[in-house]
Order: C-alpha cells, then structure tokens, then sequence
C-alpha cells in the first residue's frame, strides 16, 4: 500500500485543453488549460530565441557613393525581416562548407542609380521563398549619379545569437483571470464599471445588477477590487490557465513558430531520456 508522504500535497492533473481564440496570417491567440507556468514559459521563451529565421549576415559592397556608411547600411539589411523556409536551408554551423554555400545560406542583390530611394522590395532574392517580407521598407537615398551595388548573404540563426533572427515580435502569456461579485454585498453603485480601463464589467439593467463581460480583456490590475467599498468584487488567476499570443513578423507563420517550438522541446527532452537510459554516462 502506498501511503502518501507527509507534507506533500497530491496535485490533481487535468488533461490540457486548447481553444484559438483568433488567428491570422501573422498573430496568434490561444487559451491554453491544464498546463504548468514553467511548460508555458518554456515554450514562449524558445517560441522567442531557439527557433531559428533567416536573416542578413554579410554584405559585399561592389559600389556605395550613399551618404551612408557601408557597416550602417549592413546593420539596416540586417534589420529587413525575411521570409523564410526552415525546410530548405540548414544553420550554417550544421553545414560542412567553410563560409557559405547554397545549403546554408540565400543571395540577395540590390542595385540602383539615384535619384532615387531604394526599398527593400528592390532587393533580389535568388530564391522566391527567401525574400523581404515588406517591400517597403526604406534602406537608402541615392542623389543624382550616386550608385550602389552589394551582394547580401542571409543565413539561419536564432534570437539568443541577435535579436535581427527573432521570429516573433510579441510572445507573451498571462493567466486566466476570475473575477467573482457577491451580489449580496454589491451595492450597484457601478464604480467598478466606470473604473475599469479595460471595460470588463457592465451593469444589466435587466437584472440590477453587475456583470462580468469581457474577461479575456481583463489585465488583472485589481481596480475594481481595490474600488469597491462594499467589497463585493474577489479577484484571482486561474493557476492551471493561460492566454497566450504570438505575434510575427513575417517571417513565417505563429502556428509554425509554436510547432518548431515544441519540436525543439521535445529533442530536448528525448536527449534527457536517452540520458538516463545510457545510464547517466
Ligand atoms: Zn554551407
């Protein structure tokens, strides 16, 4: 018989529910249920700097008479997000060629005479699913007669390395929050709806009373608590219940984000188990 140890509470496991709440081509919302605060960080953070995206890594100028210095206008191709096909190209320190090569890395040329700005929808891509995101993102002025001809390597890399390899440009989660009015003690005095700065709650004349209509918008800032003098409102998190949003820029889709994400998760706990079973040699 197994009793259990003093001191230690049992946790009841709930199985994980997950429901999207909205999706688009580049913003992903989610609730997540049953889960751990440590599982959800982990995946934001390696959502954030492990999965890796393409980015500009060396430029070779041929001609640059821009007002602009070559390492400046390096640093703003860096910059230019890039879309990008994980299942083309490998990291470079994967690859077995001494700088770069066509396994590892993508070309892209920009050319122009001024007058004239040139735009990152100018820069040629020599592969159609490597290429800017935006074609309006302004890189350089040319004046009359100035010219400018560079060849931009763009390779893998993840965020942990440089911010410019981030996919997402917003991953964040917060709990679920609950809030509870006891309508014994509320007085409807609607304090809580007028205080409130994310419309959360509204009074139904209806019923006479107030009511909880937007909790998702909620930011648990505990205003209508900490407001209300009859002490009516109780508000608290759901421990085991996440709101969780990425947003990218571009490069490749959230979905994918979060699935690359759990991948690299799961590799990771696969090395633990093979670990243990080597018998921790
Ligand atoms: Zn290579």
């Amino acid at each position: 018989m197994v009793k259990e140890a003093e001191g230690f509470k049992t946790r009841e496991v709930s199985t994980m529910n997950i429901k999207i709440k909205n999706r688009d081509e580049n913003q992903l919302v989610f609730t997540v249920e049953g889960v751990d605060v440590t599982m959800v960080n982990a995946l934001r953070r390696i959502c954030m700097v492990e999965v890796p995206t393409l980015a500009i890594e060396t430029v070779e100028f041929y001609k640059n008479d821009a007002r602009m210095f070559d390492e400046v206008l390096a640093h703003r191709l860096g910059l230019v997000p890039l879309t990008t096909n994980l299942e083309e190209l490998v990291l470079s320190q994967e690859c077995d060629c001494e700088d770069h090569c066509p396994r590892c890395s993508v070309s892209l040329v920009l050319k122009g005479k001024g007058p004239k700005t040139l735009y990152s929808g100018d820069l040629k891509s020599e592969d159609p699913n490597a290429k800017p995101v935006m074609d309006t993102i302004p890189l350089v002025k040319l004046k009359e007669g100035e010219e400018l001809e560079l060849v931009a390597i763009a390779q893998l890399g993840i965020g942990a390395e440089h911010a410019k390899y981030q996919p997402t440009t917003n991953c964040a989660f917060k709990y679920y929050p609950q809030i509870t009015i006891d309508p014994e003690k509320c007085e409807v005095c609607n304090k809580c709806v007028e205080e409130c700065p994310r419309s959360v709650l509204e009074y139904d004349e209806k019923k006479n009373q107030i009511k909880v209509v937007d909790i998702e918008n909620c930011s648990l800032c505990r205003t209508c608590m900490n407001d209300c003098d009859s002490g009516a409102i109780t508000m608290d998190i759901q421990e085991d219940k996440f709101i969780f949003q990425i947003e990218t820029d571009g490069s490749m889709p959230p979905t994918e984000v979060l699935t690359r994400a759990c991948d690299i998760l799961r590799d990771k706990a696969d090395k633990i188990i093979t670990f243990c079973e080597e018998g921790g040699s």
